[in-house]
């Protein structure tokens, strides 16, 4: 059942960009001119501008920048389909979405940018073709298990920002589901890693986007809803229809590749790589191609999937791994070594005097020792041992199959490497270090709590010092 909507839904992706790439205007729109009615060739002349009303914090699509500008891949678009028609388009400034709503309601902006056609917009707007297309993609902690069909949950909350498209459907098709409106995207997806809301929805475009700029921790992509595919279109004032009209000339000249560079410089990750669609509706056409667009879609989340969780066990500023990934190793570590009788021990180590470093240097500079630290320390210790960011100032390496002899001589040849390495701006630095080795029936605070022992012992003794406890 997946695979046919999945296969469905490419098939109408397909359809619908096959239809686009086939304009009237032949394959070089540019060069081609638009074919007018005298009637909108008249409104082209004697029209000045035309105001229109965005969605100010929508990146990557669009958001207004500092200096005022409408930026984004809605920009990009809008700019050329202007360009095509011969119209100046001027933005009309909002802080917020809502903002934007009601001014349009009120006809101070004659077009909306970039929008899905729902009923309730139809109340007041009429649309051009999509501009673009862009996948829904259902997001929840980690934990949860894959989404085959919304209607399926029970008792399960969706964050979803207000006044949205998504919003209005999912009230709609889903009322088993609980909404918890928000004010923006990123609020949604802050409930859901709070465990406050179970899901939310979002566009694959602003997921990659979110993964490359933001890190989504704890989260992955559960599942998809075809039919919630954003088309985003250009939305006019209903009594404008020359004014639609002429832009959805402008828009059909728009080519699959024009759309696929604005998008592409717009969101680092490149969605649609790989793809081309000509070849892939002849192929598709020839009906062999459906196994590959079911694996091509299962890869691009898994490789999604794997982003996130890479993500969610990395510390952010120095690439080590963070606590939840220790956390993990430590579990690991015990239950091997109750099976094995193997040891396992932990080095602790902390900056020494690291306050005075940003007090006297700033926090800048410690962040560079910081990830310095961190480099030394991963380059000079095997690949099976586990070196995390305890915290702040504090570093950990978790040491298989390593005795206390072992692990003290490595932490003795690390504390020299530390002591002797030029780090910049602030020269020299030390650190302390409490070693600690497992024994029988050792929980990971038990161990942990030696080590932090040994470690405080070490800061006691001057500092620059290996203890074992
Ligand atoms: P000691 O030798 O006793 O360990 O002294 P210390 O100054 O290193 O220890 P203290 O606990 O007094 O200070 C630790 C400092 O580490 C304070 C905190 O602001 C700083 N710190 C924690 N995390 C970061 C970070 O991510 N970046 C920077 N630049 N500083 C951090
Ligand atoms: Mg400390
Ligand atoms: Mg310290």
């Amino acid at each position: 059942m997946k695979s046919i909507i999945v296969f469905l839904w490419f098939f109408v992706v397909f359809f619908i960009e096959s239809t686009l790439t086939t304009p009237v205007y032949g394959n070089n729109p540019a060069l081609s001119t638009i074919d007018f009615t005298p009637e909108e060739r008249s409104y082209i002349e004697k029209t000045s501008s035309i105001k229109m009303c965005i969605d100010p914090d929508w990146t990557p699509f669009e958001i207004i920048n500092n200096k005022g500008e409408h930026e984004g891949i809605a920009a990009d678009l809008i700019q050329l389909v202007a360009q095509r028609v011969g119209l100046k388009i001027e933005l009309y400034p909002v802080k917020t979405w809502e903002e934007s709503l009601s001014a349009s309601k009120s006809k101070q902006c004659q077009i909306m940018s970039f929008l899905n056609q729902t009923p309730a917009r139809d109340q007041w707007l009429i649309f051009t073709d999509p501009v673009f297309f862009d996948p829904n993609i259902i997001i929840t902690r980690e934990e949860h298990s894959f989404i085959g069909d919304l209607k399926g949950l029970k008792n399960e909350s969706v964050a979803l920002p207000r006044g949205t498209m998504v919003e209005e459907r999912i009230r709609r098709d889903y009322p088993n589901l609980k909404v918890i409106l928000t004010k923006s995207e990123s609020e949604a997806i802050a409930l859901v890693s709070e465990k406050k809301a179970s899901l939310t929805i979002r566009s694959l475009i602003i997921a990659a986007y979110s993964i490359k700029k933001e890190g989504l921790f704890n989260l992955k992509i559960s599942g998809q809803i075809p039919e919630y595919t954003n088309q985003l279109r250009i939305g006019i004032l209903k009594e404008e229809t020359i004014l639609r009209n002429i832009l959805d000339k402008g828009v059909k000249t728009i080519t699959p590749q024009e759309r696929e560079a604005i998008s592409n410089k717009n969101v680092s990750i490149n969605i649609q790589q790989g793809i081309n669609y000509s070849l892939a509706l002849k192929a598709l056409m020839g009906g062999s191609l459906l196994l590959g667009l079911v694996f091509y879609w299962n890869r691009k989340l898994s490789t999604l999937n794997k982003k996130l969780e890479l993500l969610s066990i990395t510390d952010r500023l120095t690439g080590l791994f963070n606590r939840i990934k220790i956390d993990s190793t430590f579990q690991e570590q015990i239950a091997h070594s109750q099976r094995s009788r193997k040891f396992f021990s932990v080095i602790l180590l902390d900056i020494d005097h690291f306050k005075s470093v940003n007090d006297t240097y700033g926090h800048q500079t410690g962040d560079i020792v910081l990830t310095e630290v961190a480099h030394i320390l991963q380059n000079n210790t095997r690949k099976t041992d586990i070196v995390g960011r305890w915290g702040g100032e504090e570093f950990i390496i978790i040491c298989p199959n390593t005795n206390s002899k072992q692990a003290i001589s490595l932490a003795e040849s690390l504390r020299r490497l530390l002591q002797a390495h030029e780090f910049p701006i602030t020269k020299s630095q030390t650190a302390s270090f409490g070693v600690a080795t497992y024994q029988k029936e050792d929980q990971s605070k038990d161990i942990v709590g030696r080590a932090d022992t040994a470690l405080y012992l070490a800061k006691n003794k001057g500092r620059n010092c290996v203890e074992f406890q």
